[in-house]
Parts: C-alpha cells; structure tokens; sequence
C-alpha cells in the first residue's frame, strides 16, 4: 500500500534537505505518493502568502506531512508558518526524541528521552497585556481588587491558562506514546509547589491519567530538579510530559545533550494531522550549497514512518543512520572532529551513504 504524503520543501536549505529525506525514506521499501505543496518565502511572493491554502488542505485531507524548514521573515507582519500551522491543524503534541548516537560529539552517553510538550496553552497562549496600556490597567485593578497581593501598576502582564481537558490530552498521549514504545516510565514536570493551581492542575490530572496505565512507571519531579538530573544522571529519564514553556527549554537542553540541532528531529501531532519536521530552522547561510546535515530531517522521517504503521522500515532506518554516523567517514562536516575536514561530505552523499547501508 502507497502512503500519501504531504511533502512540504519549505525555504533555505529546505529543500535541500527534505529531497536527501524523501531519497532515504524510499530507499527503505515504502512505498510513497508525494503530494508536493509550498509554504515559506519563496512561495510568498506568487501566492500572496507564505502558507497557500491548498498547501493547508493537502495536509488535512492526507492526514500527514513531512515539512522542510520555513523561514519567518522579520518585520513583514507575516505570521509565522509554523504558528499557523499548528493553530489551523490543532497540533497540540510537540514530541521531541533525543538519542545518542555513537560518532555525535557530546558530553553524554546513553541518552534516551523523549519530550512531549503541551502545544497550546500555559505562558505562550499569547495573552498578554503591554505595560502602560488601558487594557493593562484594567487587568491590574481587577487582580488587585481580588486578591491580597498588588501587582504594580505599571506592570506587564502575560496570562498563563492550563486547563484540565488540554492537560488530559497531552498526559494520556504521552503514556499511550509509552506504552507503544516500550517505554517504562513517564515523567511529569511541573513546578506545581509553587504555581498551584496551573502547574498543580497539570500534575494532579496526572496522577489521574496515571491510573489507567499501571504497566507505567509515574515520576513526578520539579523541573528546576529536573535540569540538574538531566545534566547530572540523563539516563536514568525516559518520556517526559510538560506544559508548553518548561516543555520549549527543556527540548533544547535534551537536543544539547545529544549533540545539538542537528540531530534533533520533531513531530507535531493533532487529532486529524501530523506534521514531522527537524528542530532546527531554514540555516539560510547555507541554502543551495549542499552542505548541512540533513539527519534531524532523516529522524523526523521516521518518526513520520513509525506514526504511519511502518515500524520494521522505521528501526531499519535508525540502524543504517546510525551506522553511518558510528563510521564517520560520509559524514557532513559538522559531524567530523574538525569543522574544515575535507573528507566531509554533502548533504546528498550522506543521504547516499544512508541509502547504500538500507541495501
Ligand atoms: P537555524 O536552526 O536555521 O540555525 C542555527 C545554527 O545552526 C546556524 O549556525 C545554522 O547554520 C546551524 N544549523 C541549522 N541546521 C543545521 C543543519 N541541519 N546542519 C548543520 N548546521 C545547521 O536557526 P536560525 O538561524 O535562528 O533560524 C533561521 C530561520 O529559520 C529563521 O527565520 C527562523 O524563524 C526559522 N526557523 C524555522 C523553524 C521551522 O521551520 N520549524 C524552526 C526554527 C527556526
């Protein structure tokens, strides 16, 4: 059976990337029908927009896409793509796996978490109130008016809703995730000591959710103690559910423990659509050099092969990726000991390499 795929190029190096992916993700035996569609500056200028409504269809309609980097111009008052796509598709699971590889340069060794981050509420709901205004004042006088402690006037204010029904979501997705997976613990991160009644919420739907999921290990830890565990003991974490800014910082932390964004692919999950996508943004520095590293785009491939039912094609893909990097012969450059190696290779002859281990 043939997957439809929405393949989004996206802008930068982009395509470059996304085209190494699509090569690799054939090579595994799955069998593919691009739906090819455009978003990000280069599509803006023809289509009056950088995300086309055709390209947002394609996506509900197949249910899956795989998206290259997107440049978000500054100043143009375009929205950015990705906010857009997540707003339009409901994306509200961000899942971040990050793994070591051995040939990656880090610290660590043995690091296996994976991030589930809340997408759509907590301090990035985008409510907030600018410092001076009328509508600031309001805010303040009717807080202060309510509660004991007074809140300057002159303050700014960002709202930080949480609420039980989104909490429930994002914790059951990440024990089933688990449970699918092999997985034998979950993490909540909060700091529901002090931030009661947002945080405290988060943590006490999670020990609810917990129960129907026994088989599951249930941790709950503070996520200024978490910071330390990871930098100290990353192995002893597994799955981790936050809410969406504790969730945003700590995915850069696990994809600095594994090596950086290079490495480090995404997949944003809603209940009609899927979008996989590398952390890492458009590089456009590098656009159309054939130079950057496309293995965080290989990675969120097959997540994109292990969300679609194609497990066996996922676990070969991981293999041949990380042999090839264990090797570190076709290899690009910022996976050599020294950035100016000259054996280092392009972004297609590493997607080549990738290619030949699948066999
Ligand atoms: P970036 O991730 O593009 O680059 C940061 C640094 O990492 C640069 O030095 C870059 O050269 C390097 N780098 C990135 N990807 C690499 C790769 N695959 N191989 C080797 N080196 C790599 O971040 P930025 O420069 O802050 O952002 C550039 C643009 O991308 C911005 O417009 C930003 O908004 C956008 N962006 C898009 C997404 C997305 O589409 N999901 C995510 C993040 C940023």
């Amino acid at each position: 059976m043939s997957h439809t795929v929405t393949l989004i190029p996206g802008d930068g190096t982009g395509p470059e990337l996304t085209e190494a992916t699509r090569r690799v993700l054939e090579a595994t035996g799955v069998e593919f029908t691009w739906d090819v569609r455009q978003a990000g500056v280069d599509v803006m200028e023809t289509a009056g927009t950088p995300l086309p409504p055709e390209t947002l269809e394609s996506i509900k309609r197949n249910g899956v896409a795989l998206k290259g980097p997107i440049t978000t111009p500054i100043g143009t008052g375009f929205r950015s793509v990705n906010v857009a796509l997540r707003h339009e598709l409901g994306l509200y699971a961000c899942v971040r796996p990050c793994k070591t590889y051995e040939g990656v340069r880090t610290r660590y060794e043995s690091v296996d978490v994976v991030i589930v981050r809340e997408n759509t509420e907590d301090l990035y709901a985008g409510i907030e109130f600018e410092s001076g205004t009328e509508d600031a004042r309001a805010v303040i006088d009717f807080l202060n008016a309510r509660q004991p402690k007074q809140i300057s006037p002159t303050s700014g204010i960002s709202i930080k809703p949480l609420s039980p029904e989104a909490s429930e979501r994002i914790i059951r997705y990440a024990f089933e995730y688990a449970r699918d997976h092999g997985r034998r613990r979950v993490s909540c991160i909060t700091k529901a000591n002090i931030m009661k009644h947002t945080d405290g919420l988060f943590l006490a739907v999670f020990r609810e959710v917990a129960k129907d999921f026994p088989e599951i290990e249930a941790w709950e830890t503070l996520v200024d103690a978490l910071c330390m565990g990871l930098v100290q003991r990353p192995e002893e974490f597994d799955v981790l559910v936050l809410p969406n800014l504790y969730g945003d910082i700590i995915s850069d932390l696990t994809a600095g423990l594994v090596g950086g964004l290079g490495v480090a692919p995404g997949a944003n999950i809603g209940t009609g659509a899927a979008v996989f996508e590398a952390t890492h943004g458009s590089a456009p520095k590098y656009k159309g050099q054939n130079k950057v590293n496309p293995t965080a785009m290989i990675l969120s491939g097959k997540l994109m092969l292990d969300h679609i039912g194609e497990r066996d094609a996922a676990r070969r893909l991981d293999e041949a990726v990380a042999a090839v990097i264990a090797e570190g012969r076709s290899v690009t450059y910022d996976l050599k000991p020294s950035r100016d190696d000259p054996s280092a290779v392009g972004t297609s002859e590493y997607a080549d390499a990738i290619i030949e281990r699948l066999g």
